[in-house]
Protein backbone atom coordinates (compact mmCIF):
# COMPACT_ATOMS: atom_id res chain seq x y z
CA UNK A 1 0.00 0.00 0.00
CA UNK A 2 1.58 2.95 -1.09
CA UNK A 3 1.34 6.23 1.34
CA UNK A 4 0.99 9.68 -0.13
CA UNK A 5 2.33 12.53 1.88
CA UNK A 6 3.32 16.32 2.13
CA UNK A 7 5.50 18.66 0.19
CA UNK A 8 6.95 20.85 2.93
CA UNK A 9 10.12 23.27 2.43
CA UNK A 10 11.64 21.35 -0.25
CA UNK A 11 11.39 18.00 1.10
CA UNK A 12 9.19 15.24 1.25
CA UNK A 13 7.24 14.80 5.05
CA UNK A 14 4.73 12.49 6.17
CA UNK A 15 3.93 14.78 9.47
CA UNK A 16 1.40 13.95 12.05
CA UNK A 17 -2.44 13.37 11.36
CA UNK A 18 -4.85 11.07 10.21
CA UNK A 19 -5.05 9.07 7.05
CA UNK A 20 -7.73 7.92 4.42
CA UNK A 21 -8.07 5.25 1.67
CA UNK A 22 -7.50 6.72 -1.96
CA UNK A 23 -9.65 4.81 -4.72
CA UNK A 24 -9.08 3.66 -8.16
CA UNK A 25 -12.45 4.37 -9.30
CA UNK A 26 -12.57 2.20 -12.43
CA UNK A 27 -11.67 -0.90 -10.11
CA UNK A 28 -13.16 -0.04 -6.94
CA UNK A 29 -9.62 -0.59 -5.04
CA UNK A 30 -8.05 1.25 -2.78
CA UNK A 31 -3.83 0.98 -3.36
CA UNK A 32 -2.97 3.80 -1.66
CA UNK A 33 -3.56 5.83 1.61
CA UNK A 34 -3.49 9.51 1.56
CA UNK A 35 -2.18 11.19 5.11
CA UNK A 36 -4.47 14.52 6.48
CA UNK A 37 -2.10 16.77 7.82
CA UNK A 38 -2.87 18.12 11.04
CA UNK A 39 -2.57 21.71 12.38
CA UNK A 40 1.00 21.45 13.54
CA UNK A 41 1.91 19.88 9.93
CA UNK A 42 0.25 22.60 8.14
CA UNK A 43 1.39 25.22 10.37
CA UNK A 44 4.79 23.70 9.54
CA UNK A 45 3.74 24.51 6.09
CA UNK A 46 2.93 28.16 6.56
CA UNK A 47 6.43 28.93 8.73
CA UNK A 48 8.24 27.45 5.60
CA UNK A 49 6.56 29.54 3.01
CA UNK A 50 6.56 32.75 5.37
CA UNK A 51 10.09 32.34 5.92
CA UNK A 52 11.25 31.67 1.96
CA UNK A 53 8.79 34.81 1.18
CA UNK A 54 11.79 37.65 1.95
CA UNK A 55 14.49 36.16 -0.28
CA UNK A 56 11.88 35.40 -3.46
CA UNK A 57 9.80 38.23 -3.00
CA UNK A 58 13.36 39.90 -3.83
CA UNK A 59 14.00 37.25 -6.73
CA UNK A 60 14.18 39.26 -9.74
CA UNK A 61 11.10 38.43 -11.93
CA UNK A 62 12.79 37.41 -14.37
CA UNK A 63 14.77 34.83 -12.43
CA UNK A 64 11.36 33.75 -11.30
CA UNK A 65 9.79 33.32 -14.69
CA UNK A 66 12.94 31.37 -16.05
CA UNK A 67 11.95 28.82 -13.56
CA UNK A 68 8.50 28.86 -14.87
CA UNK A 69 9.54 28.44 -18.27
CA UNK A 70 11.72 25.15 -16.96
CA UNK A 71 7.97 24.12 -15.10
CA UNK A 72 6.82 23.82 -18.78
CA UNK A 73 9.13 21.92 -20.23
CA UNK A 74 9.19 19.43 -17.01
CA UNK A 75 5.29 19.12 -17.49
CA UNK A 76 5.63 18.66 -21.32
CA UNK A 77 8.37 15.60 -20.86
CA UNK A 78 5.98 14.24 -18.24
CA UNK A 79 2.84 14.59 -19.12
CA UNK A 80 2.17 10.54 -19.63
CA UNK A 81 3.16 9.94 -16.27
CA UNK A 82 0.85 13.07 -14.47
CA UNK A 83 -1.83 11.51 -17.37
CA UNK A 84 -1.46 7.58 -15.61
CA UNK A 85 -1.40 9.66 -11.90
CA UNK A 86 -4.72 11.51 -12.63
CA UNK A 87 -6.81 8.51 -14.72
CA UNK A 88 -5.46 6.01 -11.63
CA UNK A 89 -7.13 8.14 -9.25
CA UNK A 90 -9.88 10.28 -10.55
CA UNK A 91 -10.79 7.65 -13.27
CA UNK A 92 -9.60 10.30 -16.31
CA UNK A 93 -9.12 8.85 -19.76
CA UNK A 94 -5.90 9.91 -20.88
CA UNK A 95 -6.74 11.82 -23.72
CA UNK A 96 -9.23 14.02 -21.34
CA UNK A 97 -6.44 13.83 -18.59
CA UNK A 98 -4.33 15.48 -21.44
CA UNK A 99 -6.54 17.90 -22.55
CA UNK A 100 -6.88 18.95 -19.20
CA UNK A 101 -2.83 18.73 -18.54
CA UNK A 102 -2.56 21.33 -22.03
CA UNK A 103 -5.16 23.93 -20.39
CA UNK A 104 -3.06 24.24 -17.11
CA UNK A 105 0.30 24.03 -19.08
CA UNK A 106 -1.19 27.42 -20.83
CA UNK A 107 -1.51 28.68 -17.62
CA UNK A 108 2.28 27.79 -16.58
CA UNK A 109 2.98 30.02 -20.59
CA UNK A 110 0.98 32.79 -19.27
CA UNK A 111 3.03 32.91 -16.06
CA UNK A 112 6.46 33.20 -18.01
CA UNK A 113 5.21 36.49 -19.46
CA UNK A 114 5.31 38.01 -15.52
CA UNK A 115 8.04 40.56 -16.17
CA UNK A 116 5.57 42.07 -19.04
CA UNK A 117 2.29 41.72 -16.80
CA UNK A 118 3.82 42.76 -13.75
CA UNK A 119 5.35 46.20 -15.04
CA UNK A 120 3.64 49.44 -12.84
CA UNK A 121 2.25 52.78 -14.12
CA UNK A 122 4.45 55.41 -13.87
CA UNK A 123 3.33 59.24 -14.27
CA UNK A 124 5.93 61.96 -14.62
CA UNK A 125 5.88 65.58 -13.38
CA UNK A 126 2.43 65.12 -11.95
CA UNK A 127 2.98 68.46 -9.65
CA UNK A 128 6.68 70.16 -10.26
CA UNK A 129 9.01 67.99 -9.92
CA UNK A 130 7.14 65.36 -8.35
CA UNK A 131 6.73 61.88 -10.19
CA UNK A 132 4.18 59.42 -9.16
CA UNK A 133 3.83 55.56 -9.77
CA UNK A 134 1.98 52.27 -8.62
CA UNK A 135 3.55 48.95 -8.34
CA UNK A 136 2.24 45.97 -8.04
CA UNK A 137 3.98 43.71 -4.71
CA UNK A 138 3.12 40.04 -3.82
CA UNK A 139 1.04 39.61 -0.90
CA UNK A 140 3.38 36.79 0.90
CA UNK A 141 1.68 33.29 1.89
CA UNK A 142 -0.79 32.67 0.21
CA UNK A 143 -3.01 29.51 0.11
CA UNK A 144 -4.91 27.26 -2.75
CA UNK A 145 -7.58 24.48 -1.64
CA UNK A 146 -8.63 22.81 -4.69
CA UNK A 147 -11.43 19.94 -6.35
CA UNK A 148 -11.18 16.60 -7.52
CA UNK A 149 -12.40 17.05 -10.87
CA UNK A 150 -9.18 18.32 -12.23
CA UNK A 151 -6.19 17.36 -9.72
CA UNK A 152 -3.86 19.29 -12.62
CA UNK A 153 -5.81 21.59 -14.05
CA UNK A 154 -6.93 24.06 -11.26
CA UNK A 155 -3.84 24.21 -8.78
CA UNK A 156 -1.76 24.97 -12.20
CA UNK A 157 -4.87 27.89 -12.24
CA UNK A 158 -3.29 29.04 -9.01
CA UNK A 159 0.46 28.62 -8.22
CA UNK A 160 2.20 29.60 -11.15
CA UNK A 161 0.73 32.56 -10.89
CA UNK A 162 0.80 33.71 -7.74
CA UNK A 163 4.41 32.21 -6.91
CA UNK A 164 5.98 34.48 -10.11
CA UNK A 165 3.96 37.34 -8.98
CA UNK A 166 6.82 37.23 -5.55
CA UNK A 167 4.39 35.22 -3.19
CA UNK A 168 5.08 31.66 -1.57
CA UNK A 169 2.44 29.18 -1.62
CA UNK A 170 0.73 26.36 0.51
CA UNK A 171 -1.66 23.97 -1.72
CA UNK A 172 -4.20 21.90 0.05
CA UNK A 173 -5.03 19.71 -3.05
CA UNK A 174 -8.32 17.40 -2.98
CA UNK A 175 -7.73 14.14 -1.21
CA UNK A 176 -9.72 12.15 -3.36
CA UNK A 177 -6.99 12.12 -5.93
CA UNK A 178 -3.69 13.98 -4.54
CA UNK A 179 -0.76 11.86 -6.77
CA UNK A 180 -1.09 13.99 -9.62
CA UNK A 181 -0.83 17.32 -7.84
CA UNK A 182 1.91 15.96 -5.59
CA UNK A 183 4.10 14.85 -8.52
CA UNK A 184 3.76 18.07 -10.44
CA UNK A 185 4.50 20.24 -7.36
CA UNK A 186 7.77 18.28 -7.19
CA UNK A 187 8.69 18.99 -10.93
CA UNK A 188 8.26 22.65 -10.12
CA UNK A 189 11.06 22.12 -7.78
CA UNK A 190 13.18 19.96 -9.99
CA UNK A 191 12.75 23.30 -12.24
CA UNK A 192 14.46 25.22 -9.66
CA UNK A 193 12.32 26.33 -7.12
CA UNK A 194 13.78 27.04 -4.13
CA UNK A 195 12.66 25.00 -1.00
CA UNK A 196 10.00 26.63 1.15
CA UNK A 197 8.41 28.72 -2.31
CA UNK A 198 6.09 25.85 -2.67
CA UNK A 199 4.63 23.86 -0.37
CA UNK A 200 1.48 21.11 -0.66
CA UNK A 201 -0.37 19.44 2.28
CA UNK A 202 -2.63 17.10 1.77
CA UNK A 203 -5.73 16.87 3.91
CA UNK A 204 -9.27 17.74 4.90
CA UNK A 205 -11.28 20.40 6.88
CA UNK A 206 -9.11 19.96 9.67
CA UNK A 207 -5.80 21.30 7.26
CA UNK A 208 -8.25 23.92 5.55
CA UNK A 209 -9.33 25.40 9.06
CA UNK A 210 -5.87 25.53 9.74
CA UNK A 211 -5.01 27.79 6.42
CA UNK A 212 -8.24 30.03 7.27
CA UNK A 213 -7.05 31.08 10.65
CA UNK A 214 -3.92 31.60 10.27
CA UNK A 215 -2.69 35.30 10.29
CA UNK A 216 0.41 34.25 7.72
CA UNK A 217 -1.72 33.62 5.35
CA UNK A 218 -2.55 36.70 3.59
CA UNK A 219 -5.12 35.01 0.23
CA UNK A 220 -7.23 32.63 -0.31
CA UNK A 221 -7.63 30.88 -3.59
CA UNK A 222 -10.59 28.01 -3.28
CA UNK A 223 -12.35 26.45 -6.29
CA UNK A 224 -15.14 23.49 -5.37
CA UNK A 225 -18.73 23.09 -4.25
CA UNK A 226 -20.94 26.12 -3.35
CA UNK A 227 -21.57 25.41 0.03
CA UNK A 228 -18.08 25.22 0.99
CA UNK A 229 -17.11 27.67 -1.06
CA UNK A 230 -19.15 29.64 0.91
CA UNK A 231 -17.80 28.79 4.01
CA UNK A 232 -14.39 29.84 2.85
CA UNK A 233 -15.14 32.98 1.97
CA UNK A 234 -17.04 33.87 4.62
CA UNK A 235 -14.58 32.54 7.32
CA UNK A 236 -11.46 33.95 4.91
CA UNK A 237 -12.98 37.25 5.20
CA UNK A 238 -13.45 37.29 8.79
CA UNK A 239 -9.71 36.45 9.28
CA UNK A 240 -9.06 39.49 7.10
CA UNK A 241 -8.05 37.86 4.16
CA UNK A 242 -8.61 38.56 0.64
CA UNK A 243 -10.31 35.95 -1.09
CA UNK A 244 -11.24 34.32 -4.47
CA UNK A 245 -14.15 30.92 -4.00
CA UNK A 246 -15.17 29.51 -7.32
CA UNK A 247 -17.84 27.05 -6.66
CA UNK A 248 -20.70 24.50 -8.29
CA UNK A 249 -22.56 25.20 -11.48
CA UNK A 250 -25.38 23.99 -13.22
CA UNK A 251 -24.75 25.36 -16.97
CA UNK A 252 -27.81 25.50 -19.58
CA UNK A 253 -27.72 25.53 -23.45
CA UNK A 254 -30.10 27.00 -25.31
CA UNK A 255 -30.71 24.96 -28.55
CA UNK A 256 -32.69 27.53 -30.64
CA UNK A 257 -35.23 26.17 -33.65
CA UNK A 258 -32.72 27.56 -36.23
CA UNK A 259 -29.78 25.76 -34.29
CA UNK A 260 -27.78 23.46 -36.72
CA UNK A 261 -29.25 20.33 -34.91
CA UNK A 262 -26.44 17.75 -35.51
CA UNK A 263 -23.41 19.93 -34.25
CA UNK A 264 -24.78 21.13 -31.49
CA UNK A 265 -26.13 17.54 -30.62
CA UNK A 266 -22.48 16.41 -30.86
CA UNK A 267 -21.35 19.35 -28.75
CA UNK A 268 -23.91 18.50 -26.17
CA UNK A 269 -22.86 14.85 -26.34
CA UNK A 270 -18.89 15.72 -25.72
CA UNK A 271 -20.27 18.75 -23.04
CA UNK A 272 -22.51 16.83 -21.05
CA UNK A 273 -20.80 13.49 -20.97
CA UNK A 274 -17.06 14.17 -21.08
CA UNK A 275 -14.82 13.51 -18.36
CA UNK A 276 -18.43 11.94 -17.10
CA UNK A 277 -20.09 15.29 -16.55
CA UNK A 278 -17.83 15.98 -13.76
CA UNK A 279 -16.75 19.65 -14.86
CA UNK A 280 -18.15 22.88 -13.32
CA UNK A 281 -18.11 23.52 -17.13
CA UNK A 282 -19.86 20.55 -18.27
CA UNK A 283 -23.54 21.19 -19.61
CA UNK A 284 -26.42 19.59 -17.90
CA UNK A 285 -29.11 21.14 -18.80
CA UNK A 286 -30.58 21.46 -22.74
CA UNK A 287 -33.29 23.97 -23.10
CA UNK A 288 -34.78 23.56 -25.95
CA UNK A 289 -37.19 26.42 -28.02
CA UNK A 290 -40.38 24.92 -29.22
CA UNK A 291 -41.37 21.47 -29.49
CA UNK A 292 -40.14 20.52 -33.06
CA UNK A 293 -36.72 21.27 -31.68
CA UNK A 294 -36.92 19.29 -28.50
CA UNK A 295 -37.81 16.50 -30.24
CA UNK A 296 -35.24 16.40 -32.99
CA UNK A 297 -32.48 17.29 -30.08
CA UNK A 298 -34.14 14.53 -28.23
CA UNK A 299 -34.29 11.32 -31.01
CA UNK A 300 -30.68 12.65 -32.07
CA UNK A 301 -29.31 12.59 -29.21
CA UNK A 302 -30.56 9.34 -28.34
CA UNK A 303 -29.14 7.99 -31.47
CA UNK A 304 -26.05 9.51 -30.79
CA UNK A 305 -25.60 7.99 -27.09
CA UNK A 306 -25.65 4.31 -28.42
CA UNK A 307 -22.52 4.47 -29.35
CA UNK A 308 -20.98 6.11 -26.22
CA UNK A 309 -18.55 4.36 -24.07
CA UNK A 310 -17.94 4.19 -20.62
CA UNK A 311 -15.18 2.16 -18.90
CA UNK A 312 -12.04 2.01 -17.32
CA UNK A 313 -9.21 4.86 -17.39
CA UNK A 314 -6.49 2.65 -19.27
CA UNK A 315 -8.34 2.15 -22.03
CA UNK A 316 -8.23 5.20 -24.34
CA UNK A 317 -11.39 4.20 -26.51
CA UNK A 318 -13.71 4.91 -24.00
CA UNK A 319 -15.25 8.00 -24.16
CA UNK A 320 -15.33 8.30 -20.37
CA UNK A 321 -14.64 6.66 -17.19
CA UNK A 322 -15.94 5.81 -13.80
CA UNK A 323 -17.81 8.80 -11.37
CA UNK A 324 -15.07 9.39 -8.09
CA UNK A 325 -16.58 7.46 -5.46
CA UNK A 326 -18.85 5.09 -4.87
CA UNK A 327 -21.01 7.38 -2.92
CA UNK A 328 -20.83 9.72 -5.26
CA UNK A 329 -22.34 6.93 -8.03
CA UNK A 330 -25.07 6.58 -5.43
CA UNK A 331 -26.16 9.93 -5.72
CA UNK A 332 -25.77 10.43 -9.38
CA UNK A 333 -28.15 7.43 -9.48
CA UNK A 334 -30.22 9.23 -6.67
CA UNK A 335 -31.12 12.23 -8.88
CA UNK A 336 -31.81 9.97 -12.03
CA UNK A 337 -34.70 8.22 -9.68
CA UNK A 338 -35.94 11.11 -8.67
CA UNK A 339 -36.41 12.89 -11.61
CA UNK A 340 -38.30 9.93 -12.70
CA UNK A 341 -40.50 9.82 -9.39
CA UNK A 342 -41.15 13.47 -10.11
CA UNK A 343 -42.42 12.58 -13.46
CA UNK A 344 -39.71 12.97 -16.32
CA UNK A 345 -39.19 10.66 -18.74
CA UNK A 346 -35.81 9.13 -18.83
CA UNK A 347 -34.98 8.30 -22.78
CA UNK A 348 -31.70 6.48 -22.15
CA UNK A 349 -30.95 4.77 -18.79
CA UNK A 350 -27.18 4.87 -17.61
CA UNK A 351 -27.92 3.57 -13.96
CA UNK A 352 -26.43 0.19 -14.65
CA UNK A 353 -23.78 -0.05 -17.14
CA UNK A 354 -21.84 -3.62 -17.50
CA UNK A 355 -18.32 -2.66 -18.01
CA UNK A 356 -16.75 -6.39 -18.23
CA UNK A 357 -13.89 -6.87 -16.15
CA UNK A 358 -14.59 -3.93 -13.26
CA UNK A 359 -17.57 -4.89 -12.03
CA UNK A 360 -17.04 -3.62 -8.91
CA UNK A 361 -16.21 0.42 -10.87
CA UNK A 362 -18.11 3.38 -10.30
CA UNK A 363 -19.44 3.83 -13.44
CA UNK A 364 -22.95 5.53 -14.30
CA UNK A 365 -23.84 5.63 -17.89
CA UNK A 366 -24.36 8.41 -20.30
CA UNK A 367 -28.38 9.48 -19.00
CA UNK A 368 -30.80 11.60 -21.01
CA UNK A 369 -33.75 12.55 -19.21
CA UNK A 370 -36.75 14.46 -21.28
CA UNK A 371 -39.32 16.60 -19.79
CA UNK A 372 -37.24 18.13 -16.63
CA UNK A 373 -39.02 21.24 -15.06
CA UNK A 374 -38.06 23.70 -13.06
CA UNK A 375 -39.42 22.03 -9.78
CA UNK A 376 -37.60 18.89 -10.04
CA UNK A 377 -34.63 18.10 -7.54
CA UNK A 378 -32.52 17.17 -10.55
CA UNK A 379 -32.94 21.01 -11.96
CA UNK A 380 -32.16 22.82 -9.33
CA UNK A 381 -29.21 21.16 -7.73
CA UNK A 382 -25.75 20.04 -8.71
CA UNK A 383 -25.96 16.58 -10.10
CA UNK A 384 -22.01 16.09 -11.17
CA UNK A 385 -22.47 12.94 -13.48
CA UNK A 386 -22.98 12.01 -17.03
CA UNK A 387 -26.84 13.24 -16.83
CA UNK A 388 -28.15 15.47 -19.57
CA UNK A 389 -31.50 17.13 -18.78
CA UNK A 390 -34.06 18.48 -21.30
CA UNK A 391 -36.38 21.31 -21.00
CA UNK A 392 -39.09 22.33 -23.11
CA UNK A 393 -40.10 26.15 -23.10
CA UNK A 394 -42.02 28.03 -25.89
CA UNK A 395 -39.32 31.23 -26.22
CA UNK A 396 -36.28 32.16 -25.97
CA UNK A 397 -36.98 34.63 -23.19
CA UNK A 398 -38.12 31.68 -21.70
CA UNK A 399 -35.41 29.82 -21.62
CA UNK A 400 -33.00 33.33 -20.13
CA UNK A 401 -35.24 33.40 -17.25
CA UNK A 402 -35.01 29.63 -16.54
CA UNK A 403 -31.20 30.57 -17.05
CA UNK A 404 -31.29 33.82 -14.60
CA UNK A 405 -33.44 32.79 -11.91
CA UNK A 406 -31.52 29.41 -11.25
CA UNK A 407 -29.39 29.94 -8.20
CA UNK A 408 -25.44 29.55 -10.37
CA UNK A 409 -24.00 31.46 -12.80
CA UNK A 410 -21.19 29.52 -14.37
CA UNK A 411 -21.19 28.83 -18.17
CA UNK A 412 -24.31 29.01 -20.22
CA UNK A 413 -24.52 27.96 -24.43
CA UNK A 414 -26.49 29.16 -27.17
CA UNK A 415 -26.78 27.07 -30.25
CA UNK A 416 -27.99 29.28 -32.95
CA UNK A 417 -27.83 30.36 -36.64
CA UNK A 418 -29.06 33.77 -35.81
CA UNK A 419 -26.95 36.77 -34.77
CA UNK A 420 -29.02 39.32 -33.09
CA UNK A 421 -30.50 36.48 -31.10
CA UNK A 422 -26.94 35.18 -29.91
CA UNK A 423 -25.62 38.73 -29.37
CA UNK A 424 -28.90 39.87 -27.30
CA UNK A 425 -28.23 36.21 -25.27
CA UNK A 426 -24.74 37.09 -24.67
CA UNK A 427 -25.22 41.15 -24.08
CA UNK A 428 -27.97 40.20 -21.33
CA UNK A 429 -27.62 36.60 -19.73
CA UNK A 430 -26.45 36.48 -15.73
CA UNK A 431 -23.51 34.00 -16.69
CA UNK A 432 -19.83 34.68 -16.05
CA UNK A 433 -18.59 32.64 -19.44
CA UNK A 434 -20.80 32.81 -22.18
CA UNK A 435 -20.49 30.14 -25.64
CA UNK A 436 -22.13 30.94 -29.08
CA UNK A 437 -22.42 27.36 -30.61
CA UNK A 438 -19.11 26.96 -27.99
CA UNK A 439 -20.14 23.96 -25.64
CA UNK A 440 -17.25 24.37 -22.97
CA UNK A 441 -16.50 28.28 -23.26
CA UNK A 442 -13.80 28.02 -21.30
CA UNK A 443 -11.30 30.87 -21.35
CA UNK A 444 -8.11 30.77 -22.85
CA UNK A 445 -5.24 31.38 -19.88
CA UNK A 446 -4.83 35.09 -21.03
CA UNK A 447 -8.36 35.83 -20.08
CA UNK A 448 -9.95 35.58 -16.66
CA UNK A 449 -12.22 32.24 -15.64
CA UNK A 450 -14.93 32.47 -13.50
CA UNK A 451 -19.00 32.86 -12.86
CA UNK A 452 -21.36 34.35 -11.24
CA UNK A 453 -24.25 34.70 -8.49
CA UNK A 454 -23.52 31.79 -6.27
CA UNK A 455 -20.67 29.94 -8.32
CA UNK A 456 -18.03 32.47 -7.52
CA UNK A 457 -17.86 34.43 -4.15
CA UNK A 458 -15.18 37.40 -4.62
CA UNK A 459 -14.67 39.89 -7.00
CA UNK A 460 -11.34 38.40 -9.01
CA UNK A 461 -11.67 35.88 -11.38
CA UNK A 462 -9.29 32.57 -11.53
CA UNK A 463 -5.80 33.07 -13.68
CA UNK A 464 -5.06 35.38 -16.60
CA UNK A 465 -5.21 39.50 -16.00
CA UNK A 466 -7.42 38.96 -12.87
CA UNK A 467 -4.81 36.71 -11.16
CA UNK A 468 -1.91 39.46 -11.43
CA UNK A 469 -4.67 41.75 -9.30
CA UNK A 470 -5.61 38.77 -6.99
CA UNK A 471 -1.75 37.89 -6.19
CA UNK A 472 -0.94 41.27 -5.90
CA UNK A 473 -1.67 44.59 -3.91
CA UNK A 474 -1.24 48.16 -5.38
CA UNK A 475 1.32 50.40 -4.09
CA UNK A 476 1.72 53.79 -5.21
CA UNK A 477 4.34 55.93 -4.16
CA UNK A 478 4.64 59.94 -5.09
CA UNK A 479 8.22 61.53 -5.22
CA UNK A 480 10.38 65.15 -5.04
CA UNK A 481 13.63 65.42 -4.78
CA UNK A 482 13.68 68.98 -3.64
CA UNK A 483 16.73 70.72 -5.07
CA UNK A 484 19.43 72.24 -2.37
CA UNK A 485 18.51 75.83 -0.97
CA UNK A 486 14.78 75.40 -2.11
CA UNK A 487 12.34 75.63 0.91
CA UNK A 488 8.59 75.49 0.76
CA UNK A 489 6.47 76.59 3.94
CA UNK A 490 3.65 74.81 5.29
CA UNK A 491 0.80 74.30 3.13
CA UNK A 492 -2.83 73.79 4.39
CA UNK A 493 -4.59 73.20 1.77
CA UNK A 494 -3.90 70.26 -1.22
CA UNK A 495 -2.06 71.97 -4.02
CA UNK A 496 -4.27 72.90 -7.27
P1 LIG B 1 -15.59 20.02 -2.46
O1 LIG B 1 -16.20 21.35 -2.19
O2 LIG B 1 -16.14 18.82 -1.79
O3 LIG B 1 -14.03 20.03 -2.10
C1 LIG B 1 -13.17 21.07 -2.55
C2 LIG B 1 -12.06 21.25 -1.54
O4 LIG B 1 -12.62 21.67 -0.29
C3 LIG B 1 -11.26 19.98 -1.26
O5 LIG B 1 -9.90 20.30 -1.17
C4 LIG B 1 -11.81 19.51 0.08
O6 LIG B 1 -10.85 18.84 0.85
C5 LIG B 1 -12.21 20.81 0.77
N1 LIG B 1 -13.35 20.62 1.67
C6 LIG B 1 -14.38 19.76 1.52
N2 LIG B 1 -15.24 19.86 2.56
C7 LIG B 1 -14.74 20.82 3.39
C8 LIG B 1 -15.18 21.37 4.62
N3 LIG B 1 -16.32 20.97 5.21
N4 LIG B 1 -14.42 22.33 5.19
C9 LIG B 1 -13.29 22.74 4.61
N5 LIG B 1 -12.82 22.24 3.43
C10 LIG B 1 -13.53 21.29 2.82
O7 LIG B 1 -15.61 19.84 -4.06
P2 LIG B 1 -15.23 18.57 -4.91
O8 LIG B 1 -16.29 17.52 -4.75
O9 LIG B 1 -13.81 18.18 -4.68
O10 LIG B 1 -15.30 19.17 -6.38
C11 LIG B 1 -16.49 19.24 -7.13
C12 LIG B 1 -17.14 20.60 -7.00
O11 LIG B 1 -16.23 21.62 -7.41
C13 LIG B 1 -18.35 20.76 -7.92
O12 LIG B 1 -19.34 21.45 -7.22
C14 LIG B 1 -17.82 21.59 -9.07
O13 LIG B 1 -18.78 22.34 -9.78
C15 LIG B 1 -16.86 22.48 -8.36
N6 LIG B 1 -15.86 23.02 -9.27
C16 LIG B 1 -15.97 24.34 -9.60
C17 LIG B 1 -15.08 24.90 -10.49
C18 LIG B 1 -15.19 26.34 -10.87
O14 LIG B 1 -14.28 26.84 -11.49
N7 LIG B 1 -16.25 27.04 -10.52
C19 LIG B 1 -14.07 24.12 -11.04
C20 LIG B 1 -13.97 22.78 -10.67
C21 LIG B 1 -14.89 22.24 -9.78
Amino acid sequence: MKTIGHLINGTAHTGSGRSQDVYNPSTGAVDKQVLLASKATVEEAIAAAQAAFPAWRNTPVQKRARIMFRFKELLEQNAEEICRLIGEEHGKISHDAMGELSRGIENVEYACGAPELLKGEHSKNVGPAIDSWSEFQPLGVVAGITPFNFPAMVPLWMYPMAIVCGNTFVLKPSERDPSSTLFIAELLLEAGLPAGVMNVVNGDKEAVDTLLQDKRVQAVSFVGSTPIAEYIYSQASANGKRCQALGGAKNHAIVMPDADMDNAVSALTGAAFGSSGERCMALSVAVAVGDAAADALVSKMQAQMQSLKVGAFSDSSNDFGPVITKAHQEKVVGFINSAQEQGAEIVVDGRRPTVSGYENGFFVGGTLIDRVTPEMTCYQQEIFGPVLLVVRVDSMQQAMDLIDDHEYGNGTCIFTRDGEAARYFSDNILVGMVGINVPLPVPVAYHSFGGWKRSLFGDLHAYGPDAVRFYTKRKTITQRWPSAGVREGAQFAFPS
